[in-house]
């Protein structure tokens, strides 16, 4: 009786990238309660706490419900208080601002901030306004915080992207090992499928790595905790064990790799041939690394704007300069880890012994390298967020492809995913700034080509220069090179590290700043226009989750007030800019080195005009609601249930359905291949796992890629087939640098197993910063806290953010739990409060703060040093000292 009235429908879980099915009610125009859905092939009717509130965090009492700009006497005014405005007057000031920032700027002065909590019609049509409409790649994902050292790793080794096993490995594997991947935290419903598998298959073992003791350590057999940075060795004592004790697959090897490496000469790091100035006690082998942003430069910024130069950004990306080398100067590099060494430069507990330590290793290395027995190697941010990301990423295949225990059911590398769809959106759309869809990036021109093609553009109407990602957009914004920016899905302004320096950049910089949230963020309130932002079930999505599943739900809601979607500012934004605004002549940075020898994107006005476009017409005519579209994707009479679409019907057209058959073009024949819009509808499908075909009559999904058996892209007879990089080759070289090109490899069909070195972390503890500071995530709260505190139950559950600190660091500095402190770093420092116990255990010498809660600006603290291949921020370490506040 309790449920009468109720309406359930199926959906998607917004927040973390499991992907869980969830069951939605609505009555009377309200979402009335979520739960887990029994149907769903991932969580089986379970949630974890926070998704059981995906309706609750819609309701909170400061819902923004109309915009907001900042103004003084009617007019606006940055330096002004926010008011409310109608719609018309936001759009019309954000478009203002918008054509006078690129008049100025150029295609490199607008940007947007994007997420893998976008919907994939919503990041593609961000990404085709980007790209195509206003030919800017200034436009990256807060997915660039998480995953991207995980993109270049694949793309690297795989030369396609995303894992090639599914969750299904943890019913076939006899062994889980995470490393940096606290599932118990952040992935809980698979660390509830993980536990079932510990308790129920006599075989299995389950190791924890990580620079702290956390709740996965609950069940493991062995418990690893280690020095930051300190993975990048252990991964390279397992390799060299594979080698030493002839576990190395040679069968597998000889067939499906190739050894390779790279160059070295970037940031702080030493080469293999150094090792033996460490272990001598000498100092590293130190090396400039212009992209360290350590010390706080505000005044030199300061007097560089004023001078009118930009701060630079290094070129130090090594990504495709990679060449082969032989098993022998493999097994070569490897010869300086073992047990002694990597524990000098590994262990992480000083109250834990050597020997202790280097037994833990062994286990480990015994649990990879026992012949018959099943591995799965799981992570999250721990490898991702590193300023050797991509490498620890790369070093983690090593394994997996020295031991033949890759692409198999219960044996692989899986990378886990934060975010709802880093993987649909981000990544498989190419959200970031120097991506397309389906793995295609700007700066090949095949690619573009490609792209034109499908998205009907005259050639040369897509920028070939990679744009700012994430950490230089915020950087630009400070410098002056870029003057408008929007926020979608997104909260920069608390989960980019170094925030001191952005909050001034956003606030005392002549720049205009769009945030769209549906509560008032942080990026809210450094923001100069506000726009009210309709949340999930107030609109139409599609997701993407670790496992390559794409999944849907419907609107079921109206928003809240005057809330709009994302995918309607950005339509409303492209109806209000001509292409005549976008498509002349452009002045681009970067554009001589791509071959563009006047330095100048050139008019495509006159192609355009040629194509059928007028110069009056607008972006949002040109790209989205062509008249094929309008006419072939109309809003249907009765879609399912009686369920909205305010979108749709504000348009007249149904805009979700024609982009997502527009996008899936990309990706069919690539690999990547989706099913129709309709299938996924379907109420029986709970999601698929690409490459989806059809077979015999049905839409069947892949569950192990580059597997005979699986895999509709490989052939029968070829086994495991890496088809990303077929025809690429390497050039051979030795340890130290490529060859001169004549002796080629082919990899056809081929991973690579990259030789990557320990590289120590650019900022250590010192006498004035003397702990590790870590950041990270709770099991109760959601990235930046704004909708999960919103809710009372994972508010009092796990209210404010706090500092775990070892208790004998705590007595040395005349602490005790609850104490409020100081943790202070070069850059800035925070108030909180200390914990001495709990769920986490960490080591003396290091503290974890998480990010979730706002008054808690824990990124004024991190460093901003990024890994130099996949630009992602480094959020794990850095060197702070804490004092009573
Ligand atoms: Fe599942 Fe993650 Fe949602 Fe929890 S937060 S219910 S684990 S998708």
């Amino acid at each position: 009786a309790a449920e009468a009235g109720w309406q359930w429908d199926k959906g998607a879980c917004r927040f973390c990238g499991t992907g869980c099915g969830i069951m939605i009610a609505t009555k009377d125009g309200k979402i009335v309660a979520t739960k887990g859905d029994p149907d769903a092939p991932v969580n089986r009717g379970l949630n974890c706490v926070k998704g059981y509130f995906n309706g609750k965090i819609m309701y909170g009492k400061d819902r923004l419900t109309t915009p907001l700009l900042r103004m003084t006497d009617g007019k606006f005014d940055k330096k002004g208080k926010f008011v409310p405005v109608s719609w018309d007057k936001a759009m019309e000031v954000m478009t203002e601002k918008f054509l006078e920032a690129y008049r100025e700027k150029g295609p490199t002065g607008v940007g947007i901030f994007g997420s893998g909590q976008w919907t994939v019609p919503e990041g593609y049509v961000g990404a085709k306004l980007w790209k195509a409409g206003f030919r800017s790649n200034t436009i990256d994902p807060n997915a660039r915080h998480c995953m991207a050292s995980a993109v270049a790793g694949f793309m690297q080794t795989f030369g396609i992207d995303e894992p090639a096993g599914n969750y299904d490995d943890i019913e076939y594997t006899d062994t889980a090992v995470l490393w940096g991947a606290n599932m118990a935290e952040m992935h809980p419903i698979l660390w509830s499928r993980i536990t079932n598998r510990r308790l129920t298959h006599d075989k299995m073992k389950v190791v924890n790595l990580s620079t702290y003791g956390n709740m996965s350590s609950d069940i493991a057999d062995i418990e690893i905790v280690f020095r930051p940075s300190g993975d990048l060795a252990i991964q390279n004592y397992i390799a060299r064990e594979i080698v030493k004790r002839n576990a190395v697959n040679w069968d597998f090897v000889n067939k499906n790799a190739v050894f390779a490496t790279g160059p070295y000469d970037i940031g702080y790091g030493f080469r293999p041939k150094n090792a033996d100035k460490f272990a001598s006690g000498k100092e590293m082998e130190v090396v400039s690394n212009e992209q360290v942003h350590v010390i706080d430069k505000w005044e030199a910024i300061a007097q560089r704007r004023k001078e009118g130069e930009q701060v630079k950004q290094a070129n130090t990306a090594t990504a495709g300069k990679d060449w082969a080398i032989s098993f022998e100067d493999f097994k070569a590099a490897l010869e300086p880890y073992d047990a002694d060494f990597t524990t000098a430069v590994a262990k992480g507990d000083p109250d834990e012994s050597d020997e202790a330590f280097k037994a833990k290793l062994k286990q480990l290395a015994d649990l990879y390298c026992e012949p018959k027995r099943k591995v799965v190697s799981y992570w999250t941010m721990g490898f991702n967020q590193h300023q050797r990301g991509t490498w620890v990423n790369e070093q983690c295949y090593m394994n997996h492809l020295l031991l033949g225990k890759q692409s198999m059911p219960g044996s692989g590398a899986f990378s886990l995913t934060g975010q709802p769809s880093a993987c649909g959106t981000a990544r498989e759309v190419g959200t970031f700034s120097h991506r397309l869809p389906a793995d295609m990036v700007v700066n090949v021109k095949k690619h573009r080509d490609h792209s034109e093609e499908l998205w009907h553009l005259p050639t040369n109407t897509l920028n070939p220069t990679v744009g700012s990602h994430f950490v230089k957009m915020m950087r630009d914004l400070e410098d002056g090179a870029m003057k408008w920016a929007i926020v979608q899905v997104n909260n920069p302004w608390q989960n980019t590290a170094n925030l001191n320096h952005w909050i001034k950049g956003a606030r005392e910089m002549d720049n205009f700043i769009v945030c769209c949230d549906g509560y008032p963020t942080v990026s809210a309130k450094v923001a100069d226009l506000v726009l009210p932002a309709a949340m999930i079930f107030e609109k139409w999505g599609f997701y993407g989750n670790a496992e390559r599943r794409t999944q849907c739900w419907r609107q079921q809601v109206a928003p809240v007030g005057e809330a709009r979607g994302d995918l309607w500012i950005l339509l409303e934004l492209a109806k209000r800019v001509k292409i005549k605004d976008t498509w002349g002549e452009q002045k681009v940075p970067g554009l001589k080195e791509a071959g563009f020898e006047d330095g100048k994107l050139p008019s495509v006005l006159d192609e355009a005009k040629k194509m059928g476009y007028d110069p009056e017409m607008s972006l949002y005519d040109a790209l989205f609601a062509t008249p094929e579209n309008k006419k072939t994707y109309k809003w249907p009479d009765k879609v399912a249930k009686g369920h909205d679409n305010h979108i749709a019907k504000n348009l007249g057209w149904f805009v979700e359905k024609a982009m997502f058959e527009e996008y899936r073009k990309f990706g069919t024949g690539h690999g990547h291949d989706l099913a129709p819009f309709d299938v996924y509808y379907d109420d029986k499908v709970r999601g698929l796992r690409w490459p989806v075909v059809l077979k015999d009559g049905k839409w069947t999904e892949t569950r192990w890629r580059f597997n005979e058996e699986y895999d509709p892209y490989v052939k029968k007879g070829q086994g495991i087939y890496f088809y990303g990089n077929d025809g690429k080759a390497l050039v051979m070289g030795d340890l130290d640098k490529p060859g001169d090109g004549s002796q080629k490899v082919k990899l056809d069909g081929k991973a690579k197993i990259y030789f990557r070195p320990y590289a120590s972390p650019v900022e250590q503890p010192d006498k004035d910063f003397d702990l590790w500071l870590c950041t990270g995530r709770v099991l109760e709260h959601w990235h930046s806290g704004s909708m999960t505190r919103r809710v009372p139950e994972l508010y009092r559950a796990f209210p404010d953010a706090v500092c775990w600190i070892h208790p004998k660091d705590a007595e040395s500095r005349g602490l005790k739990r609850n104490d409020l402190v100081w943790v202070e770093s070069r850059r800035g420092k925070v108030k909180v409060r200390i914990e001495t116990g709990g769920r986490n255990r960490v080591p003396r010498g290091l503290v974890y703060v998480p990010w979730f809660d706002e008054s808690v600006l824990i990124n004024k603290v991190t460093l901003d040093s990024t890994c130099p291949i996949s630009k992602e921020t480094d959020y794990k370490k850095c060197s702070v000292k804490v004092y009573k506040a």
